[in-house]
C-alpha cells in the first residue's frame, strides 16, 4: 500500500513501456457480453493507442449488425477489421463444443495478443462457461482476465483485480450499450441503473477516484518484483 494524503491506496500494477501498441483481445459469447464487461477499460485502452481486437461467438442477422454497429462506436473507424464474427446457435454451446474451439484456435492463429478478456469462469450462462474454458485452453502464455456480466442468474462474486476508471469513460460505456443494443432495452436488466451501479460498486471497493471501476478475476498472474 502506498499513502495519499492520509489515505492509504493500493500499490497500482501499470503495463511495463513497450516498443508497439499493446495487443488487447476481448471474447465474448454474445453481441453485448464484452462491451458490458469491460467496455469502459476497452474505451481507455483505445485512447491510448491498443491495439484492441474482438471477437464474438453467437448472433443472428440483428445481434450481428448491432455487434459491428456496438465495434465502431467503441474501436472507432477501423473496427470491421477488428471485429471477428461467429453465428454459433445462441444458448448452445456445449453442444457445439468441437466447433466453437476451433473457432477460438483460429482467432488465436490471426492475432496474438498480450492481453486477454473474456468470461467469468463460474458464470452460470452456458455459452460464458464455455468460452472461458475454451480461453484457458487456447491462450496458454497470455495475461487472462474474466470479466462479470450481471445478470438473472445472480451470480456476481468477488473480483480481485479493478481497473478505475473515469466518470466520462463510464458514462460513455453506457451511453454506447444502450445506443447499439436496440434488441436489448426491453429486457428490464439491461439499463443504465445496472451498469452504472455495478461500476459504481467496484469502484468503491477499489477506492477509485472517480467513485467508478470495472472488475476482473485474475486467476493467474506473474508479479516480477
Ligand atoms: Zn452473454
Amino acid at each position: 500500500m502506498s499513502r495519499k494524503g492520509n489515505r492509504a491506496v493500493p500499490l497500482p500494477l501499470v503495463f511495463p513501456p513497450r516498443s508497439g501498441a499493446l495487443k488487447v483481445l476481448c471474447l465474448g459469447a454474445h453481441s453485448d457480453d464484452i462491451e458490458i464487461g469491460c467496455g469502459a477499460t476497452i474505451l481507455e485502452f483505445v485512447r491510448q493507442g491498443a491495439d484492441v481486437r474482438w471477437a464474438v461467438f453467437s448472433g443472428d442477422d440483428r445481434r450481428a449488425e448491432e455487434a459491428a454497429r456496438s465495434a465502431r462506436l467503441f474501436l472507432g473507424a477501423d473496427a470491421r477489421r477488428r471485429l471477428m464474427l461467429h453465428t454459433f446457435r445462441d444458448g448452445y454451446f456445449p453442444a457445439q463444443f468441437a466447433a466453437v474451439k476451433e473457432a477460438c484456435e483460429a482467432v488465436a492463429t490471426a492475432f496474438q495478443p498480450d492481453l486477454v478478456f473474456t468470461h467469468f469462469r463460474e458464470d452460470r450462462h452456458q455459452d460464458h462457461r464455455v468460452l472461458s474454458d475454451l480461453t484457458w485452453n487456447t491462450f496458454r502464455r497470455h495475461l487472462v482476465l474474466e470479466f462479470e456480466v450481471p445478470k438473472w442468474d445472480g451470480d456476481l462474486s468477488t473480483p480481485n483485480l479493478y481497473v478505475p476508471v473515469t466518470v466520462r469513460a463510464a458514462r460513455r460505456k453506457v451511453t454506447l450499450l444502450t445506443r447499439a443494443f436496440a434488441s436489448q432495452r426491453s429486457k428490464d436488466w439491461f439499463g443504465d441503473g445496472v451498469f452504472f451501479g455495478l461500476m459504481r460498486i467496484r469502484g468503491m471497493e477499489c477506492r477509485s477516484p472517480s467513485g467508478f471501476a470495472e472488475a476482473f478475476f485474475g486467476r493467474k498472474l506473474v508479479f516480477r518484483p
